[in-house]
């Protein structure tokens, strides 16, 4: 039988502390809250009516329960209040001397059955647990943050630490309706683990000024579904709390990847500490406002906005695959003329009968109307000759990602389109500049990266390479917004922005299951339940596929020649046994 709990404290009421005194108090139990003076105690209290409050304006919550519910906290600055706690849960900041040095006054104020846990992202709960006269009854209890929203907590369980404490733990867990995962004493457990790599990269690639912090958050969004860029959730997290389990990560594990990126250390020096400080990567309307405002980095309209740019009204696209056909299906609905080319009439009629399809599909959903539907196939003109391009504005180009015919084709285009028409290429993997250099006019050569289904995701990486003009640039990024899409831009790296996120990531992931660290499915529910990402990286890799993501990792390693990425060897051999993931039956799971 597991342990009840009617009585518990918690220590440190900031970003974590008062989230997690109120999931306590929600859930009955009462709750001693310690900050370390009175003014930091008001600070804390107000936090928690602020919250309350909103959940009753939600109507999440009624008056009569949030009266309950407050009276079930009290407020101290002194850990002497908790003699009777039957467990405390530490969340002060993250460092490692202020933590055992908590650890050790809590061991003599509370009583020998009391559990003590730490709340810390990344420290080492082994050395927080021996900083006490008994380290059997210490263990991580891992909240997410926003912890009454976030149903997920990791229960860290030391070499030392007792089965029936992380029991009780656990049960507790379930009796606050989050979901628990035992893990062992690993820096970063398994969420941050995978998470800080990603956020790290995210945050150089804004400093190196690959992308714009705007760009980088909405392509995550966009283009993954995630519920918010990787800029904005570091801001949330805190940024001198992302330093510190980064930087610990980096101290066990010696990975580069997880080297705090300098960009981080001189905004938390300078203290803008993310959200709660009103500053971070963003400004925000006030210290611990969500409310992004602007401020010196926010994109304006160019001054120079007035000069002309090209039009763009007649469209070619090459190809007559998935992503053709889809975006050939765009630019028509937009009320573009679109020419596009295949190899063989078969191909010209599959492709019309494609769109057409699915365009009454739309009809059929309500989402588009018959008119319009009949002056999108008008728009609609297919054809086996290349020499039709002629006179067309822009070429998309959508063949198959093989180099050789890209740049066969670009030489082509070059020859045949007009002086001043613009060349995209919609390649995933291979250098635009490659395109480029096949033509007479790099200047005006520029990719369109589109995702799949192109009729639905919304984001399009707009790629530069060092030749391709401004004008060219801020002409495609208007078109895709003309056309119902979010641009962003950046430059011709590997994976743009993306897939150079997204696949090291999912490449960690598969390394962290090949160390038997955790299971597939506890990393899966880790990510999803606890970061809210859309699917788990097991989930996604099955549904991309194990070869593609192989393939996209390789070139990520090539170009950047960064041993974190390259590929897990568990990738590589279950793409050499041909468990590919949910296309061959079988990949990290089994399909019927
Ligand atoms: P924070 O800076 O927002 O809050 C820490 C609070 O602890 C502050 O209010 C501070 O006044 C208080 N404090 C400092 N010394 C104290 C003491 N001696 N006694 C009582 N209170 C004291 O930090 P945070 O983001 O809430 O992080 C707290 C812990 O939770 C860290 O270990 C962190 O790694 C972990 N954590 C953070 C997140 C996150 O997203 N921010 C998520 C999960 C876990």
């Amino acid at each position: 039988m597991a342990r009840e709990f009617s009585k518990v404290a918690v220590v440190g009421l900031g970003t974590m502390g008062a989230g997690i005194v109120e999931v306590f108090a929600r859930n009955g139990i009462d709750v001693v809250a310690v900050e370390v003076d009175e003014a930091a105690v008001d600070r804390g209290r107000g936090v928690l009516q602020h919250s309350t409050a909103r959940a009753v304006a939600r109507g999440k919550l009624s008056e009569q329960d949030q009266q309950a519910l407050h009276a079930r906290v009290r407020f101290t600055s002194s850990l002497d209040e908790l003699a009777d706690c039957q467990l405390v849960v530490e969340a002060v900041p993250e460092h490692l001397d202020l933590k055992r040095e908590i650890f050790g006054k809590l061991d003599a104020i509370v009583g020998p059955e009391a559990i003590l846990a730490t709340n810390t992202s990344s420290l080492s709960v082994t050395e927080i647990a021996v900083a006490t006269s008994n380290p059997k009854r210490v263990v991580g209890m891992h909240f997410f943050n926003p912890a009454p929203v976030l149903q997920f907590v990791e229960v860290i369980r030391t070499v030392l630490t007792e089965d029936e404490v992380f029991e009780d733990v656990k049960a507790l867990a379930l009796r606050l309706g989050k979901q628990p995962v035992i893990v062992g004493d690993k820096a970063g457990f398994i969420a941050n683990a995978l998470l800080f790599g990603y956020l790290n990269h995210a945050v150089s690639m804004f400093e190196s000024r690959y992308a714009s912090r705007e760009d980088i958050d909405a392509a995550m969004r966009l283009g993954c579904g995630y519920p918010m860029g990787p800029l904005a959730l570091m801001d949330l997290i805190g940024l001198d709390t992302a330093y510190e389990i980064l930087d610990t990560m980096y101290k066990q594990g010696r990975n580069r990847l997880h080297a705090p990126s300098p960009v981080i250390k001189q905004l938390v020096s300078a203290g803008l500490k993310g959200r709660k400080s009103g500053r971070g990567f963003y400004t925000y309307a006030e210290p611990g406002s969500s409310q992004v405002v602007e401020d010196a980095l926010t994109p304006r309209p160019a001054a120079d906005s007035d000069r002309s740019l090209p039009e763009v009204r007649r469209v070619g696209v090459v190809g007559s695959g998935t992503m053709a056909t889809g975006i050939i299906e765009v630019f028509a609905k937009a009320g573009l003329d679109v020419v596009y080319v295949t190899r063989g009439q078969p191909k010209v009629d599959a492709v019309t009968a494609a769109v057409g399809t699915s365009l009454e599909k739309a009809v059929q959903r309500g989402r588009l109307d018959q008119v319009a539907r009949d002056q999108a196939l008008a728009h609609l003109a297919g054809t086996t000759a290349l020499d039709a391009l002629s006179d067309v504005d822009l070429v998309v180009e959508a063949v198959v990602e093989d180099l050789a015919v890209k740049r066969a084709l670009f030489e082509n285009l070059d020859e045949i389109c007009r002086p001043g028409a613009i060349l995209a290429t919609t390649t995933s993997s291979l250098p635009v500049v490659e395109c480029a250099a096949a033509t007479s006019r790099p200047q005006d050569v520029v990719g369109m990266h589109f995702f799949n289904p192109a009729q639905v995701m919304r984001l399009v990486e707009v790629v530069h390479t060092v030749s391709t003009s401004a004008d060219v640039v801020a002409t495609i990024q208007d078109l895709c917004t003309a056309v119902g899409k979010h641009p962003v831009t950046c430059g011709d790296r590997s994976g743009f922005i993306v897939n150079a996120l997204l696949f090291p990531y999912l490449n960690d992931a598969v390394k962290m299951l090949e160390a038997n660290y955790a299971t597939a499915d506890a990393i899966d529910t880790a990510m999803k339940t606890g970061c809210g990402l859309p699917m788990g990286p097991f989930e996604l890799l099955d549904v991309v596929g194990l070869d593609v993501a192989l393939a996209i990792q390789r070139e990520l390693y090539l170009e950047f020649r960064e041993p974190g990425f390259a590929p897990a060897p568990l990738l590589e051999h279950l793409v050499t046994a041909g468990y590919l993931g949910r296309k061959t039956g079988r990949g990290f799971r089994t399909y019927a």
